[in-house]
């Protein structure tokens, strides 16, 4: 496309344009490079496809989109209703029905997802569980099989093994994500429809290897679905052969602990037919994402990277320090780790490992004390689930977010009681934040955490 038109077509803004304004019928533009950005080709990093995408300006020339707050949306003539329902006319080419269906400022939002992911679409929802079960109620019919790690998230675990089989049949069957011949084992032929598990688990923060699941379920026509909210810009699971990702984007992508959302990013003939007027989930059970959080949303995803290398730094030397006091303590970036290496050849580079980190207390009335002494006397963090806000973010997993998951499964997935999870944020600064939770732990009374090398010799 000439400069010259591009240029116009960007000053004017893309209410209504002529059909040979689009090169395509790919609505989502992500992976193709788009009009604006022709020159640019699309990037593995994810910051840089991000800076590729179409750049959409507001309805007077603002530098930021205009909201469209509309729930329905007028036509010119009346034929046009009919072509629009019909599906000849459609957000492609600018034709917006109502925004249960697609809402334009929505879908900006989820181009946005699909450049940071890597997929050739993506549409956003009102939640992370929402993005969840639409997928997999999409991929899998009545009596579908998944296959999926003990380690999850707990609602995800819930809906799996609980609310999936009572209501729709579909059952599951929980693997260790690390053993391959586990997964390669409880994948059935023709019946398993998706192999489904977290580039990073929560809470124990094992980590995924995407490309050789990912090998193992094509070659059984299983299709891949990973939820990256714990690893948004570190890993890009769709680079790395998965199929379709999932976000809970009220975590990092949110970064300010203010919005419940999601998205589902993959092939734009999965999110399509996910908005399908007759058989779509999204369309159907309705799990809509408002236009004003979208618009607020696409605001904050430019800073992302800005703020998950920092959230990451902190981390890492978070838990280099912990770990030269001698606690136990969880973290994908330290050597020890299991999966480093793993997590290292996967990694886009220059972002860091994570900003989850776990302190194994052991006991929880210990971890509730090093919990109370962090929030209350020394200012470290706040006592809350969830993660990715700018302050520190701490659980005991066992008895909050993986509390629905019983004793012995608490167990096999490795979440001892006393294990603290923490999202470490970036306020402050970091020696400050450090000295905060030197304080806390010297205030601990139990004995045990006078001395470095009693830490050590009863935690180790
Ligand atoms: C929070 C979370 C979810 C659920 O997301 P909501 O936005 O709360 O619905 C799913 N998966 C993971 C890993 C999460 O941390």
């Amino acid at each position: 496309m000439a400069d010259s038109k591009s240029h116009a077509f960007l000053l004017t803004g893309k209410k209504r344009p002529s059909q040979d304004d689009f090169e395509g019928d790919d609505i989502f533009l992500a992976k193709k490079s788009s009009h604006l950005s022709s020159d640019v080709p699309y990037s593995d990093d994810p910051l840089a496809a991000l800076a590729a995408t179409r750049h959409e300006f507001g309805e007077h020339g603002g530098v930021n989109m205009s909201i469209e707050a509309s729930a329905t949306f007028t036509v010119m003539e009346p034929e046009t209703m009919g072509r629009m329902f019909s599906g000849e006319l459609g957000p492609d080419r600018d034709f917006f029905i109502y925004s249960r269906h697609f809402n334009p400022t929505v879908l900006n939002l989820g181009r946005q997802m699909a450049a940071l992911e890597g997929t050739e679409a993506a549409y956003c929802t009102a939640s992370g569980m929402s993005a969840i079960s639409s997928v997999l109620l999409q991929l899998c019919s009545n009596g579908g099989h998944v296959v999926a790690p003990r380690n999850l998230y707990g609602g995800t675990h819930a809906l799996l093994s609980h609310f999936l089989p009572r209501t729709c049949n579909i059952t599951t069957t929980f693997v260790e994500i690390g053993d391959i011949d586990m997964v390669k084992n409880a994948i059935i032929e023709g019946k398993t429809k998706v192999l489904y598990f977290e580039s990073m688990s929560n809470p124990t923060l094992i980590v995924a290897n995407i490309p050789e699941l990912s090998r193992i379920a094509h070659k059984k026509g299983v299709v891949v679905v990973v939820d990256n909210t714990f690893a948004p810009v570190v890993l890009s699971p769709a680079r790395l052969g998965a199929d379709v990702v999932v976000h809970s984007i009220s975590k990092f992508i949110s970064g300010g602990a203010d919005i419940i959302a999601g998205a589902v990013c993959g092939p734009a003939n999965l999110v399509n037919s996910m908005m399908d007027l007759h058989q779509g989930t999204l369309m159907l059970l309705g799990p809509t994402m408002n236009a004003k959080v979208a618009f607020e949303l696409s605001g904050r995803i430019p800073h992302l990277g800005l703020r998950m290398k920092e959230h990451c730094h902190r981390a890492m030397e978070f838990a280099t320090r912990m770990k030269k006091l001698g606690l136990k303590v969880i973290y994908p970036g330290l050597e020890e780790h299991p999966q480093h290496e793993l997590l290292k050849s996967m990694a886009n580079k220059e972002y860091g490992f994570g900003a989850l980190l776990c302190l194994d207390m052991e006991k929880e009335e210990r971890a509730n004390k090093l919990m109370h002494h962090l929030q209350n006397f020394t200012q470290f963090g706040f006592m809350a689930v969830s993660l990715g806000y700018y302050e520190t973010l701490m659980s005991v997993s066992g008895s909050s977010t993986s509390s629905e998951m019983s004793a012995k499964e608490k167990e096999l997935a490795g979440i001892s009681p006393g294990l603290i999870r923490m999202s470490v944020g970036y306020i402050g600064n970091l020696e400050q934040k450090w000295s905060q939770f030197e304080k806390a732990l010297s205030r601990m009374q139990d004995s045990i955490f006078t001395n470095k090398n009693s830490v050590s010799s009863i935690l180790k």
